[in-house]
């Protein structure tokens, strides 16, 4: 019998876009004559829909979204359903799962743990992180007190709530000129694609920068800017991570923002990283620690910053980093021998893993 594979796309987020590109790119990864695909479209406003089978490769995002509204449910209705099909296990616990969702989210809503929860709580074997490493992951003020926790090397940082800069602007400026300067980098907490992120040099681009951030988030984060090349390291296993060749991240711009990621298509990815032996090494050491720290499972795309004079610091983990055949992580894994249907494969056969081990 096929295996179902239920595909999460879409999501609650503002990287609903690069989702759908995502879950593309899965869809026509996946063996067909092994797993049984139902992809669960659920759109900007969190609604789920659960659609047909697809029995191909899909050659449209507008086609995969048509296919999605085919039959329009709720949550709960697609939650009871997934429970239905996949259910818990029947017989005496020796049988093998004979289903499991790959989330296919980025952000908020999908790679932050709470639709790791939700498939938790029905007992669902998944794919990828667990609750707590996607949560951790997803608060880029969290993730940075565990990589302290650590010892990893990192910028310094500080963190601000809205209310509290509602109600004393003058003084969150004041605090980041004194503890951070100039240049920074003020993010939302919970966010990625760098999206709302701005790069400032002085106080009016502070001033701008804060207002943004906090249209995404009720904390943001404010960051020491470092002069630095930019290495990426993929992560693959549950409790015994592998690392992938690095990689190396030029954009054109002043930095790796949200058009450089995914519209202007002129930033260079060079893969394997030119970088010297010993600084490969130190790469890969961060990144099997910061794996650790955040107890991950199943991926992660650990991210560096690496200056002149070779101090390498951690910059961050993605849980559910782009996984379009372009993107970086399925990239790095391709140089490592690893083509991305073969990682699909591996990610797939994790996920059962860790569910195993969970019973
Ligand atoms: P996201 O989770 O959205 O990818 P990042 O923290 O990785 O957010 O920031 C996005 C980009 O902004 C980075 O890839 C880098 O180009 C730039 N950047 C972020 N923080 C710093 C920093 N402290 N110093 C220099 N550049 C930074
Ligand atoms: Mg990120
Ligand atoms: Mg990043």
């Amino acid at each position: 019998m096929k295996r179902k594979l239920f595909l999460l796309y879409g999501g609650k987020s503002a990287e609903h876009e690069v989702s759908i590109r995502t879950a593309m790119s899965v869809i026509q990864a996946v063996d067909f004559n092994k797993y049984e695909v139902l992809p669960v479209y659920i759109t900007e406003e969190g609604k789920w829909i659960k659609s047909s089978p697809l029995l191909g490769p899909v050659e449209s995002v507008k086609q995969l979204e048509m296919k999605g509204r085919e039959g329009e449910h709720s949550l709960i209705k697609v939650g009871s359903d997934l429970f239905d099909v996949a259910g818990p296990a029947e017989g005496d616990g020796e049988e093998e799962a004979n289903h499991i969702i790959f989330p296919l989210l980025h952000g908020p809503n999908g790679e932050d743990g709470t639709v790791q929860g939700l498939l938790e709580v029905l007992n669902l074997p998944y794919v990828g992180n667990g609750v707590l490493a996607s949560a951790v992951g997803m608060d880029k003020v969290l993730m940075k007190n565990l990589f302290q926790q650590a010892g990893l090397k990192q910028v310094r940082y500080v963190h601000f709530l809205r209310k509290e800069w509602e109600k004393d602007e003058e003084g969150c400026y004041g605090k980041t000129e004194k503890e951070i300067g100039y240049p920074c980098f003020v993010k939302p907490a919970n966010l990625g694609s760098s999206v709302g992120i701005n790069k400032c040099k002085n106080r009016e681009d502070l001033v701008k920068a804060f207002h943004e951030a906090f249209q995404y988030d009720r904390k943001i984060i404010v960051e020491q800017g470092l002069k630095a090349r930019e290495i990426e390291i993929g992560l693959l296993g549950n409790e015994e991570p592998e690392c992938s060749v690095a990689g190396e991240i030029v954009p054109k711009k002043e930095f790796y923002d949200y058009q450089a990621k995914y519209e202007d298509g002129d930033t260079a990815l060079i893969i394997p990283a030119d970088l010297p032996e010993e600084t490969y090494e130190t790469i890969k050491a961060m990144a099997i620690k910061a794996f650790k720290a955040l107890d991950c499972s199943g991926l992660a795309r650990a991210d560096f910053f690496v200056t002149d004079d070779l101090e390498v610091y951690i910059n961050e983990i993605n849980t559910m980093p782009g996984f379009t055949p372009v993107s970086m992580y399925p990239l790095l894994w391709k140089h490592s021998g690893l083509s991305y249907e073969q990682l699909v494969e591996r990610l797939i056969q994790l996920g059962l893993e860790r569910y195993r081990e969970k019973q």
